[in-house]
């Protein structure tokens, strides 16, 4: 029987969440959800000066707009807590005591000073090893006690054993790894104020945690010797280690500020669809197939997997990402774009209440509208504003007054839709009447069509941008749409 898929993301809250963690998150869920697995959140803490809780609320509430739920974490409990690392202290110190006394570990009494000491000598004598040069590797269990027990300062170090030979990582991504068991000193495991280091405190939750498959980023690669070691000595399995490669900007440097927006929710403000944002970066570095692009949710939480994983670099292309936002808005049906974008946006831009009843058929119309204008979430309410004013709160965007309604013989126009457009009985005022009627006008004026529909435009919806005429008016409805073209008749030439 195979183990099953625990995974988890392990954030260090000393920032936001950024584009490159955010795929990190995506591939646990997505590999989780994909076999059956758990996906577990562990908050990274450790580090006091750097770790704060406003970061940790930011990065769960990123998560969350992303749609990433998890099994264990923050929040959600599990068998395997507590799930932030700065509670888990007396975990690691007892650990740690642990593989002291099973001589798995050893106490190190060396200052700043003389390890600075060694690693000068150790670079001037080109000593292949310029790490801890194992000074107290040797004390006798008696000394190192009794300095112990003095109250010497120490920190615990982890005993890399003799001839311990290469240290081969098959990883998931870049395959087979191997590392020099020389490159790996005997590193500190525990600091004398008794806080872990990061390659002790992941081991011991990881195996605690029983994580059968660690994603990361590859910037982790380098650690991972040095984790691999402390498997071994608490006797633990070594996971599956899946290391994915760096998110790069358009000019082959780590994505970073300079290449624009690098946190989520800089993204979820400035209008993606989280369906889009997170379907954009799970293509960063992963395939469905080579060649489809749009795979929804659903497909990514059942269909991922690690084999389709890129050793080579991503590049973060933001034109990319914008297209994608806009196919999966055009994708939703009427309704759903009412409900989760159009109405969220008229409540946001104070168009609309919260519980504010409308016709169901009435919304759905003007979201077939709206939707095809909406590229990011915050084009929807201005689209839509006109027909949430009325005659006397309408206003006119100037340049398009200035094009569309002052020049000579507007005034006319104006006064001939409303003449065409009063015959129209409340019953017949749809899309289909109103253009039918407005059809009949540059023939009977001889005009030009266009000039006849901006005028019209710009009477009922203040500019020339809006949507789709017959259709709007027929939401406005015929008494406001009358008395529009009533008002801007002061305006028309
Ligand atoms: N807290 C670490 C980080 O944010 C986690 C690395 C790991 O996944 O082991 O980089």
């Amino acid at each position: 029987m195979t183990s099953p898929v625990r995974v988890r993301f392990a954030p260090s809250p000393t920032g936001k969440l950024h584009i490159g963690g955010a795929r990190t998150a995506i591939y646990n869920w997505a590999f989780a959800r994909s076999h059956q697995g758990t996906f577990i959140l562990r908050i990274d803490d450790t580090d006091p000066t750097r770790s704060t809780k406003e970061n940790t609320e930011i990065i769960l509430r990123a998560l969350r707009w992303l749609g990433l739920d998890w099994d264990e974490g923050p929040d959600a409990g599990g068998d395997f807590g507590p799930y932030a690392q700065a509670e888990r202290l007396d975990i690691y110190q007892k650990t740690a005591q642990r593989l002291l006394e099973e001589g798995h570990a050893y106490p190190c009494f060396c200052t700043q000073e003389m390890l600075a000491q060694d690693r000068e000598e150790a670079k001037a004598r080109k000593d292949p090893n310029q790490g801890y040069q194992k000074r107290c590797r040797h004390l006798t269990h008696d000394e190192a006690q009794r300095r112990m027990e003095a109250g010497e300062p120490y920190t615990l170090r982890i005993k890399v054993p003799e001839n311990r030979g290469d240290i081969i990582i098959d990883d998931a991504v870049h395959g087979r790894v191997v590392f020099d068991a020389h490159e790996v000193d005997d590193f500190v495991i525990l600091r004398s104020n008794g806080t872990p280091t990061y390659n002790f405190a992941t081991v011991v939750d990881d195996a605690a945690m029983q994580i059968s498959h660690v994603i990361r980023g590859d910037d982790h690669l380098s650690n991972t010797p040095r984790q691999v070691m402390v498997y071994e000595a608490l006797g633990a399995p070594t996971p599956i280690f899946a290391h994915i490669s760096m998110i790069l900007g358009a000019d082959g440097k780590k994505l970073s500020k300079r290449h624009g927006a690098t946190s989520v929710e800089e993204y979820r403000d400035a209008g993606y669809v989280s369906d889009a944002f997170v379907n954009y970066l799970a293509l960063l570095g992963w395939s469905l197939d080579g060649e489809t692009t749009i795979i929804p949710r659903d497909v990514l939480a059942s269909r991922f997997s690690l084999d389709r994983i890129s050793k080579n670099p991503a590049t973060f292309d933001p034109k990319k990402l914008d297209w994608m936002n806009a196919e999966y808005i055009s994708a939703m049906d009427d309704s759903r774009f009412a409900d989760e974008i159009l109405l969220p946006e008229l409540v946001e831009a104070g168009f609309v209440e919260v519980g504010d009843e409308f016709d169901e058929s009435w919304i759905d119309a003007l979201a077939s509208i709206v939707k095809p204008r909406t590229k990011f979430l915050g084009d929807a309410a201005p689209i839509a504003e006109p027909v949430f004013q009325h005659a006397d709160t309408l206003v006119f965007d100037e340049r398009s007054v200035a094009k569309g309604l002052a020049p000579e013989g507007m005034g006319k126009v104006l006064d001939a839709a409303e003449e065409v457009l009063s015959h129209l009985k409340n019953t017949d005022w749809n899309p289909e009447t109103i253009d039918a009627a407005l059809e009949t006008l540059p023939e009977a004026l001889d005009m030009k069509k266009r000039q006849v529909f901006q005028a019209v435009r710009v009477a009922i919806c203040g500019n020339l941008v809006s949507p789709p005429l017959g259709q709007t008016m027929a939401l406005i409805g015929s008494k406001d749409c009358l008395a529009r073209l009533k008002r801007a008749r002061g305006l028309a030439g």
